[in-house]
């Protein structure tokens, strides 16, 4: 009886041990399982961050603004590429660098600054840097740095500020001397002398219509509207602008050549643009040659682009000035100019079409000897419109 009761409570203490082993053994499963789920949770948790991280330093990186940030003592911890370019060793961007700093150093203690920081290039640039404490609900988050590259809009900004001036300085002239003229033939008592000076008013009515068809010109041809690209043929752009320049250039006794090929050469392009360009081109050729120094026009197939090309056997420009001729109001010699009745918004008005047609205006000129203004544009697969194909063209003056 006693031996069946020790075995009973051996047995019944071994399942105990084994219950409590086993109890043990699921609880230390259990706490393994726990923490592998939240190792893994934790890992997920670090790659979302890094990913974050990564995905917001590509972001900064792909801004062109310099963004720099610091903790509360005024340290950078951060740069984006933008800023660190103002890192390297040259003088101009160690200036920006020094500006980041010193400000950001004012932002840390809780004031939002900004400088304008001068780079002497070349090509000469100018930086705004601003910093600002960055804080939330009471709690400081140390400063960033803000480098933004101001050199275009205040580019912008002055030719505006040019822009009107030249407008009223061109205006000005004209309307000054129609009123002079005016006030001189209210008491003008002799009709020949009143007949000329009727003249004159007329010919400065005539500079002032000018001017403010080329402004408008310039202004509808720089934001390309209504513009309508259509395959045109080069050759009938050339006739149209002909056309228009036959009695000046008949007047001034400038003969005109054209070189054209037989076949067409075909763009895409807004017909009105394209001719208004060719025609300043041609004008300015007649304008700046002598009597009997012939302008010649020519066209031709180069690779991907048709090459339009008006040479003259005028006065040249210098070479310093080459560059520039292309600006508006940009006149070389504004004494000359003022008596040939430009007023330097030709080129300009060539160079915008050649820009909102996907090509460039090239000058290679020599002073006393002539230039040569060529316009690149790319050639167009298209087909012609029934009008394009129809149209005649009759070249004027000689073939050469
Ligand atoms: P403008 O109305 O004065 O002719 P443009 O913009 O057409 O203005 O030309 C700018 C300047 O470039 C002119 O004032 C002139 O000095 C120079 N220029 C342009 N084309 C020629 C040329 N074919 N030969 C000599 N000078 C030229």
């Amino acid at each position: 009886m006693i031996v069946a009761l020790v075995v009973v409570a051996a047995v019944v203490g071994l399942v105990l041990v084994g219950a409590v082993a086993w109890r043990e053994h699921r609880h230390f499963v259990d706490a393994e399982e726990s923490r592998r789920r939240d190792d893994e949770m934790h890992r997920r948790h670090e790659d979302e961050v890094a990913e974050s991280e990564t995905r917001l330093r590509l972001s900064l990186d792909a801004i062109t603004q310099g963004v720099v940030m610091a903790d509360d003592a005024g340290n950078v911890l951060y740069r984006n590429s933008f800023a660190r370019q103002f890192t390297e060793a040259r003088h101009g961007e160690a200036l920006v660098e020094a500006a980041v700093v010193e400000l950001l150093a004012e932002a840390a203690r809780g004031r939002a600054v900004e400088r304008e920081v001068e780079l002497f290039g070349p090509p000469r640039r100018c930086m705004l840097v601003s910093a600002m404490p960055l804080a939330l609900e009471g709690r400081d988050y140390g400063s960033v740095a803000l480098i933004d590259d101001i050199t275009e809009p205040q580019r912008l900004d002055a030719m505006r500020r040019d822009f009107v001036a030249n407008i009223s300085h061109e205006l000005r002239t004209p309307m000054g001397a129609l009123s002079l003229l005016a006030e001189t033939l209210a008491g003008e008592r002799d009709t020949e002398v009143a007949s000329r000076l009727a003249m004159r008013v007329q010919a400065e009515a005539i500079r002032l219509s000018d001017i403010m068809d080329d402004l408008l010109e310039l202004s509808r041809i720089e934001s390309d509207e209504s513009s309508e690209r259509a395959p045109v043929i080069v050759q009938h752009v050339i006739g149209d602008a002909l056309s228009r320049l036959k009695p000046i250039a008949d007047e001034k006794q400038v003969p005109i050549e054209t070189a054209l090929p037989a076949f067409d050469l075909i763009v895409q392009a807004d017909r009105r643009q394209l001719t208004s360009a060719v025609f300043n081109l041609l004008d300015n050729a007649v304008k700046y040659s002598d009597a009997h120094r012939p302008v010649r026009v020519s066209a031709e197939l180069s690779g991907d682009c048709v090459e339009l090309e008006v040479r003259d056997q005028g006065y040249g420009i210098p070479l310093r000035h080459q560059r520039r001729v292309f600006e508006r109001f940009y006149q070389v010699d504004r004494s000359r100019e003022r008596t040939d009745g430009g007023v330097g918004l030709g080129l300009a008005i060539v160079s915008h079409v050649a820009t909102n047609h996907g090509g460039e205006v090239r000058v290679d000129s020599t002073e006393g000897d002539g230039s040569t203004f060529t316009l690149v544009l790319p050639v167009s697969d298209d087909d012609l419109t029934e009008q394009e194909e129809s149209q005649d063209f009759q070249p004027i003056g000689a073939q050469a």
